[in-house]
C-alpha cells in the first residue's frame, strides 16, 4: 500500500491546510483517514490518500461494488427503487439541454445504467469505466463498446458529458476535468454531480456521514469550491440542481455507520430534515448537480 501526500491545494493551489475531520473507511479497511481543509479557498480532500495504483483494494468489497449484495434487504431496495426514478430525472435533464438530442458521455459509467436509458431514450451514448466488472455489464447492457479510459475518447466531441458521482473519486482531477472539456462541443454541457460537504446530514453525522467515503472519495465539495473549481477550469456555472433521494439515502448509511444498524425511520426524518433545511438555507442538499458550459 503507498500513500501520498498532497502538497497543494487541487483547486487553488496554495500549500497550508488544516485537519478538519478523521474518517474511518467503514465500508471496506475500516482504515482512518484525514480530510484536510485549505486555509485559502476551504476546499476539503482525503490526504494523505492511497495512490492510483492502491487505491483499486478499496473498492474489492461485495458491500461498495455491488449495491445489490442480498446482507441488507432494506437498504438495497430502497436503493433500486430510488435509482429508477433518479435515472429518469437525469435523462430529462439532458433533454433540457439538448431537446434535439444528440451524443452524451457518461464518464464513470459503471454499470450503464443511465447510459441504457439514454440509449432508449434515442440518444448516441458513450461510456468510460475503468472496473473491468462493471464495464463488462455495460457493453452488455448498452450494446456498445465502453472505453477503459480517456486516450480513447482522445479527439471525440460531445453535446453532454456527465460525471454522476465520479469526480470525488479521480486522482488526476485537474488534468481529467480539462480532457473532458476537451472532448465537449463548444456548446455543449457539462453535467458533474457530487456529495455536499456543507449539507445539513453532513454536519449532523460528522465522522459518520456515508458520503465522505474515504479514501474512495478524494474530495468533499461544497458549492463554493465547486465554483472556483469550475471557474478555474474556465466553465460558466448554468445552474444547481439538488438530489433530493440522496439525503434519505446517505442518512441510512450514515445511521449504520453509528449505530452498527440500520434504522429506516431515523434516517428518513434526518433526510426529510436535511432537504427541508436546504431548502431553506441556501440549497445545501446532500447530494448536487452542476450544471456548467464553456465560457
Ligand atoms: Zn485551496
Amino acid at each position: 500500500m503507498t500513500y501520498e501526500r498532497l502538497e497543494y491545494c487541487p483547486v487553488c493551489g496554495k500549500g497550508e491546510f488544516k485537519n478538519f475531520l478523521v474518517v474511518a473507511d467503514n465500508a471496506v479497511s475500516k482504515e482512518s483517514f484525514v480530510i484536510v481543509e485549505c486555509e485559502n479557498c476551504h476546499f476539503k480532500f482525503t490526504n494523505p490518500r492511497p495512490d492510483a495504483e492502491s487505491i483499486g483494494a478499496y473498492y474489492e468489497s461485495e458491500d461498495y461494488i455491488s449495491h445489490s449484495n442480498t446482507k441488507d434487504g432494506l437498504i438495497n431496495k430502497a436503493y433500486h427503487v430510488v435509482r429508477s426514478i433518479t435515472t429518469k430525472q437525469k435523462v430529462e435533464l439532458i433533454n433540457k439541454y439538448v431537446p434535439a438530442k444528440g451524443n452524451v458521455l457518461d464518464y464513470g459509467c459503471g454499470t450503464g445504467v443511465f447510459l441504457t436509458a439514454c440509449k432508449k431514450d434515442g440518444w448516441e451514448v458513450r461510456g468510460v469505466e475503468p472496473n473491468e466488472k462493471a464495464r463488462q455489464i455495460a457493453a452488455a447492457d448498452t450494446g456498445e463498446i465502453i472505453a477503459t479510459d480517456l486516450q480513447d475518447i482522445e479527439g471525440e466531441k460531445y453535446d453532454i458529458i456527465t460525471l454522476w458521482h465520479v469526480l470525488e473519486h479521480i486522482h488526476t482531477l485537474n488534468e481529467t476535468i480539462d480532457q473532458l472539456i476537451d472532448c465537449l462541443q463548444d456548446d455543449g454541457t457539462l453535467i458533474i454531480a457530487v456529495p455536499n460537504a456543507d449539507s445539513h446530514d453532513a454536519q449532523q453525522y460528522k465522522e459518520n456521514w456515508a458520503a465522505y467515503d474515504v479514501p474512495r472519495h478524494l474530495y468533499h465539495f461544497t458549492q463554493v469550491t465547486m465554483k472556483r473549481f469550475l471557474k478555474k477550469h474556465r466553465m460558466n456555472l448554468e445552474e444547481v440542481l439538488p438530489m433530493k433521494f440522496d439525503a434519505y439515502y446517505v442518512s441510512m448509511l450514515s445511521e449504520k455507520h453509528k449505530q452498527g444498524k440500520a434504522s429506516m425511520l431515523t434516517s428518513v426524518m434526518n433526510g426529510y430534515k436535511s432537504n427541508s433545511h436546504a431548502e431553506k438555507n441556501g440549497n445545501d442538499y446532500s447530494s448536487l448537480i452542476f450544471v456548467a458550459k464553456k465560457k
